[in-house]
C-alpha cells in the first residue's frame, strides 16, 4: 500500500508556476530553500567553492550579490558551472540588470526601491528576461523603500510594502511578463506576516518568504521560524531564504528543518530526545548531540528517541524505529518497539549508531524532498 502523505496545516494556497533555472516555484512544486553567497562573487572560484557546499547542504537555488563591474563579469561562468540555478541580486545600479540576464543567470532580484528610475525601465528589463528565459524577483524591503511610499505611509508598513510590490507587479504585467514572484521582507515578523497574507490576497504570484536582517542565528532561527510558520501554515509562501548572520550553510539547514516540522518536506533522520530534568539518569544533552553528530547526513526517515529516564524513556523509544531509556547506568535499547539489549551507559551512543546503521540499510531514502527540477530536455 502507497504510504499515506503526511497530514499538513493548510493546503498550499494556488499560486502561478514559474521557472528559476531548473527548480520550478510555486503552483504545486514543493516549497524551495534558498541561501545567499557570503563570498565576493568576483572572486569565481570561492564562490563556486561556497554554491557547491550549500548545494550539499540541500539549496536549492543560490543567490549572489552583484555591486561592481568585476562582479557582473563573473556571473557568467558562475551561472554556467552551479549546479543549482543561480540568481543575480541586484541594487542601485540597473545596468547590471541586464548585465546577469545576458549573463545567462536564471533569475535576477530586483529591489524597485533602490534601482534608480527603476519603473522607466521596466519595459526594457521584461523584454530582456523574456528574451532569455529569466525569470525575476520583485524584492521588496522594509530598508530600502521607495521614498515615495515612505513619505505617504511615514514607515515602511505591511502596507507600505505591499502598495510597492503590487506596483511593480503591475508595471511588469502591463508589458505582458509574468515570470516573477514577490518578497515583502521586514525584520519584523509581524510586519512581515501581515504584509504576505495582504499581498497573497492580492494576485497569485509566487511568493519568497524572508524575513530580512534576522539577526545571529539563534535570534534569526526563532524569528524565520515564527514567521515562515505562521504563513507556511495558511499555505502561504512557495520558497523560503532564512537570513542569518551565520554561514550560508546553517540558513540552509534551518530552512530545511522549518520545512520539515510542517511536512512540507518529508522528514529524514529524526531525533526525539526528552529536555532531561531531575529524573534523568543520564547526560540527555551529551547524548543527544553524540548521536546527532554520529548519524548526519542521514537520507532515510529514521525517528530516533533518546530519554533521559524510564518516565517517557519505554513510551517514546517504543514509538520510534529505534531509541534508548536510560536509568541506572544502563540503557535499554529498543528497536521498532522492542527491547532487543540493555548496555551499559558507556556503550549507548555507538550502540544506537550501529543499530541506526543496520536499520537505515533496510529503509528507502526520503523521496520527494527536493524540489520539483525540469527535466532536461
Ligand atoms: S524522559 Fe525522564 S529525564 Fe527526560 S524529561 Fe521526561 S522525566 Fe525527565
Amino acid at each position: 500500500m502507497p504510504a499515506m502523505p503526511a497530514p499538513v496545516l493548510a493546503p498550499r494556497r494556488k499560486t502561478r508556476k514559474i521557472k528559476v533555472g531548473d527548480v520550478y516555484v510555486g503552483g504545486d512544486a514543493p516549497v524551495s530553500v534558498q541561501s545567499m553567497c557570503t563570498t565576493k562573487t568576483h572572486d569565481v572560484n570561492a564562490t563556486l567553492q561556497q554554491i557547491a557546499e550549500l548545494t550539499a547542504a540541500g539549496c536549492d537555488i543560490v543567490r549572489v550579490a552583484c555591486p561592481t563591474q568585476d562582479d557582473a563579469d563573473a556571473l557568467a561562468p558562475i551561472a554556467r558551472k552551479s549546479n543549482i540555478p543561480v540568481i543575480a541580486d541586484i541594487h542601485f545600479q540597473p545596468k547590471y540588470v541586464f548585465a546577469a540576464i545576458e549573463a545567462g543567470c536564471a533569475a535576477v532580484r530586483v529591489n524597485p526601491g533602490n534601482i534608480k528610475r527603476f519603473d522607466d525601465q521596466v519595459k526594457e528589463i521584461a523584454q530582456a528576461a523574456k528574451d532569455h528565459g529569466t525569470s525575476i524577483r520583485i524584492g521588496v524591503n522594509a530598508g530600502s523603500l521607495d521614498k515615495r511610499l515612505l513619505d505617504k505611509y511615514g514607515k515602511p508598513t505591511a502596507e507600505a510594502l505591499v502598495e510597492s510590490a503590487v506596483w511593480e507587479a503591475s508595471l511588469f504585467e502591463e508589458h505582458d511578463f509574468h515570470d516573477f514572484k514577490i518578497s515583502v521582507k521586514h525584520n519584523d515578523p509581524v510586519v512581515m506576516v501581515r504584509a504576505y497574507e495582504m499581498l497573497s490576497e492580492r494576485g497569485d504570484w509566487p511568493l519568497h518568504l524572508g524575513v530580512t536582517e534576522a539577526g545571529p542565528a539563534f535570534q534569526g532561527t526563532i524569528k524565520s521560524a515564527t514567521a515562515f510558520g505562521a504563513l507556511l501554515s495558511q499555505g502561504i509562501g512557495d520558497t523560503i531564504r532564512v537570513s542569518l548572520s551565520a554561514p550560508p550553510v546553517e540558513e540552509v539547514k534551518v530552512g530545511i528543518q522549518i520545512l520539515q516540522a510542517l511536512n512540507l518536506r518529508p522528514r529524514k533522520l529524526e531525533i526525539v530526545s526528552c529536555p532531561s530534568c531531575g529524573r534523568a539518569q543520564v547526560d540527555v544533552y551529551e547524548l543527544a548531540e553524540k548521536v546527532t553528530a554520529g548519524l548526519e547526513g542521514m537520507e532515510v526517515p529514521l525517528r530516533v528517541a533518546v530519554m533521559g529516564c524510564v518516565v517517557n524513556g519505554p513510551g517514546e523509544a517504543r514509538e520510534a524505529d529505534l531509541g534508548v531509556a536510560s536509568g541506572n547506568g544502563k540503557g535499554q535499547i529498543f528497536v521498532k518497539g522492542e527491547v532487543i539489549k540493555t548496555v551499559p551507559e558507556k556503550d549507548i551512543v555507538e550502540t544506537l549508531i550501529e543499530e541506526a546503521m543496520k536499520i537505515a540499510e533496510t529503509m528507502e531514502p526520503v523521496e520527494g524532498a527536493s524540489p520539483e527540477v525540469i527535466a532536461a530536455s
